[in-house]
C-alpha cells in the first residue's frame, strides 16, 4: 500500500564519468504533491524515463555546475520544447533551481551548445538562496555550503510526515555536512575515493562517508558516485564496519524516508 512517506529512486550513481551502462548523478524524489529530480547528470534523463514521464517531473534541483550534475539538462529541455507531444500543445516547464550564479553559467552553456534562451523556454529557472528554506507541495527544501572544488550545496528535502533526506553532492570531509545531516532518515553521500586525494581535496572514501553518518546519528546511510572500476564490494564492506546500515546505490535502488 503507498503511503505518505517520501521516496528516492536512484537514476544515477557514477562518479564524473559513466560506468558501464550508468548514468550519472541523479535521484528521483517523490512525495504526495511533489515529483523532485535532484540533479540530473549525463545519462539521467534516460534513467529518468525508465521511471516516469518526463512531463510530470515538477522540479528540479541542481547541487552544483559540475558536468556530471547537470549535463542532461540539455537533451530534457529538448524533449520539453520538440518532443512529439510538445509539438502537440502538450507542454510543461518545470521549476529549474540551481545554486546562487548558476543561471548566467547555465545560460552559457546552452549557448554554447545551441541558444541560450533554451533554458529559460524549457525550465522556469530559479536560484535557490542557501539561508532560505523552499518550500514545495508536500515537501520543504533546504540547502548547506559544502566544501568542493566549485561553488556546491548539499540539499535537505523534508516530507510533510517529517521524513528527511539529506544529498551531500560533492565534497570533501567537513563539519558542514555533519552538521547538515544531523538526525535525517536517509543520508545520500558520495564515497568517490578509494583514498584520500593529495593536495587539496573535494571528495570523500566510503570510510570517511560512514564516519559522517556516525557522527550525524543518521539512520541509512547510501553510498554513490563510486567508480566501477574500484572494488566496490569491498569499499562497501568498509562502511559497513563502521556504520552497519550501509547501503550502496544502484540504477532503479529505491528508498523510503
Ligand atoms: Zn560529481
Ligand atoms: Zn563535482
Amino acid at each position: 500500500m503507498a503511503d505518505d512517506r517520501g521516496n528516492l529512486t536512484v537514476l544515477g550513481a557514477s562518479p564524473s564519468w559513466q560506468n558501464a551502462g550508468e548514468a550519472c548523478s541523479s535521484y528521483l524524489v517523490d512525495v504526495p504533491g511533489t515529483r523532485l529530480l535532484i540533479d540530473c547528470g549525463n545519462g539521467a534523463f534516460s534513467e529518468l524515463r525508465k521511471h516516469c514521464d518526463y512531463l510530470s517531473v515538477d522540479a528540479i534541483a541542481i547541487t552544483h555546475t559540475h558536468g556530471d550534475h547537470m549535463l542532461d539538462l540539455l537533451p530534457m529541455a529538448y524533449a520539453l520544447l520538440y518532443s512529439p507531444r510538445a509539438l502537440r500543445g502538450e507542454s510543461r516547464r518545470p521549476k529549474l533551481f540551481l545554486p546562487p550564479g548558476a543561471a548566467d553559467r547555465m545560460r552559457a552553456i546552452f549557448d554554447l551548445i545551441d541558444r541560450a534562451e533554451l533554458l529559460d523556454l524549457a525550465y522556469d529557472v530559479v536560484e535557490y538562496d542557501p539561508a532560505e528554506a523552499l518550500p514545495l507541495p508536500g515537501l520543504e527544501l533546504t540547502f548547506a555550503p559544502v566544501p568542493h572544488f566549485v561553488p556546491t550545496h548539499a540539499i535537505s528535502v523534508e516530507a510533510a510526515t517529517g521524513g528527511r533526506l539529506v544529498f551531500g553532492a560533492d565534497h570533501r570531509p567537513s563539519q558542514r555536512i555533519i552538521d547538515f545531516a544531523r538526525g535525517a532518515d536517509l543520508l545520500l553521500l558520495e564515497a568517490t575515493l578509494m583514498f584520500p586525494e593529495d593536495g587539496v581535496r573535494g571528495h570523500i572514501t566510503s570510510v570517511e562517508a560512514a564516519e559522517i553518518a556516525v557522527e550525524a546519528e543518521v539512520d541509512q546511510l547510501v553510498l554513490t558516485h563510486m567508480s566501477d572500476e574500484l572494488p566496490r564490494d569491498q569499499l562497501l564492506q568498509q562502511a559497513i564496519a563502521i556504520h552497519a546500515n550501509t547501503t550502496l546505490a544502484h540504477p532503479g535502488a529505491s528508498y523510503v524516508f
